[in-house]
């Protein structure tokens, strides 16, 4: 291209500021559970069918994809915001809006997450005579239950996509700062649930029953040998048991032990790896103490992964946005994110965008009823996310 657009760009943004803060304050008003983000969806695609998109809704559900032809040849660059927001009772009174949804509560940051996006289409729309190809908005429901990518992939979400670019707020990062991070930035996310079956009977006479309860124990401390005894000390690892239920009553044998529980892991092969054995242990521990336990594998994804020429095409960006000393490199964070399946598909980049200021004040974290986000962050966000974009589109 002749002319560089970055002045243009950073006009754009700052034509933006008030229209960021208003759709996310819109949206943490009107927070929406996984699955059901109807409004959210609606708003999506009716501002970005003003913006000159062809969108489609209903995509996996509540989903939908806003595409941006060019009308000359090169690649596509896919731009993906999660919708969703938390089952989670808000609370504290010191932000400028709060949610009007009993029981619901954007307490991730989706809401900025969303209002970013909605500003990066807008940039694009403003500045499509100067870049090729084609840009894909992808707004994805239902993140937090790791549920959302997939259904929107299986209706074609990425086909022919070259890129995926996609930002998380972050509010334990000072707002004003961004951290790129190259390969594995967010751990796997695996559910997984376990059933410890006995015989039930009379407390008082335990060798006449099978006792699930004192079989559940070992194996709840066995699983974290995995982690301690069988997983390298320089690769990071997280077996988690969160939930156990079992038994009626303190003088009676119960017949089974349910348990939920989680894996985090960086590597995929580890990730598989440690679902295999936690299969292994827990039966083998049961067999040895008379039980039976099954392992029920559910809900998943893969570590989210950045593609190392991608996450450089993003850094830079980053620093032309908020200058090299506001560019961090993130360490890794055991939480997980559905975004790891569009970038199994596609090289692609997920950065942080700094959302508190932990300078000024103590942060609540994310999934926390006091959590917020610092609005400053969203016009950071959408200048590093438009001007990565371009540089793609434009083939770096
Ligand atoms: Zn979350
Ligand atoms: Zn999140």
């Amino acid at each position: 291209m002749a002319e560089d657009p970055s002045p243009r760009l950073d006009a754009a943004v700052d034509r933006l500021r008030e229209q960021l803060v208003a759709d996310r304050r819109d949206l943490h008003r009107h927070p929406e559970l996984s699955y059901r983000e109807t409004r959210t969806a609606e708003l999506c695609a009716e501002r970005c069918e003003q913006l000159g998109y062809a969108v489609r809704t209903g995509v996996g559900g509540t989903g939908v994809l806003a595409d941006l032809d060019s009308g000359r040849p090169g690649p596509t660059v896919m731009v993906r915001a999660d919708t969703d927001a938390l089952p989670i009772v808000e609370r504290g009174t010191h932000r400028p809006v709060t949610s009007e949804v009993e029981g619901a509560m954007h307490a991730c940051g989706h809401d900025g997450h969303v209002a970013m996006a909605l500003g990066v289409a807008d940039v694009l729309a403003g500045l499509r005579e100067s870049w090729s190809g084609r840009v894909r908005m992808c707004f994805q429901p239902a993140e937090e239950v790791a549920g959302g990518a997939q259904p929107m992939i299986d209706q074609g979400a990425m086909e022919g996509v070259d890129r995926v670019l996609g930002i998380h707020l972050w509010a334990p990062l000072q707002v004003g700062r961004v951290a790129v991070t190259p390969g594995p930035l967010f751990g796997s996310a695996d559910e997984f649930g376990l059933v410890v079956r006995g015989r039930g009977g009379h407390g008082g006479m335990p060798h006449t029953s099978v006792d699930p309860v004192a079989c559940a124990a070992q194996v709840v401390t066995a699983l974290q040998t995995i982690v301690s005894r069988e997983t390298s000390p320089f690769q990071p690892a997280v077996v988690t048991i969160g939930r156990i239920e079992g038994g009626m009553a303190f003088n009676v044998i119960a017949e089974e032990v349910r348990m939920r529980g989680t894996v985090r892991a960086f590597e995929q092969s580890e990730r598989e790896r440690l679902l295999q054995r936690i299969a292994e242990v827990a039966a083998d521990i049961a067999a040895s103490m008379r039980c039976e336990a099954e392992f029920i594998r559910a809900n998943g994804c893969p570590p989210v992964v950045s593609d190392a020429a991608v996450a450089e095409v993003v850094r830079r960006a980053a620093v032309a946005t908020v200058g090299e000393e506001n560019v961090d490199v993130a360490p890794r964070i055991t939480v997980g994110d559905d975004v790891a399946l569009f970038l199994e598909r596609a090289p692609g980049c997920y950065f942080l965008v700094g959302a508190g200021d932990v300078a000024a004040h103590p942060v609540a974290p994310h999934h926390h009823p006091e959590f917020d986000i610092d609005e400053r962050c969203l016009p950071v966000g959408v200048g590093v996310l438009a001007r990565a974009a371009l540089a793609e589109l434009n083939g770096r």
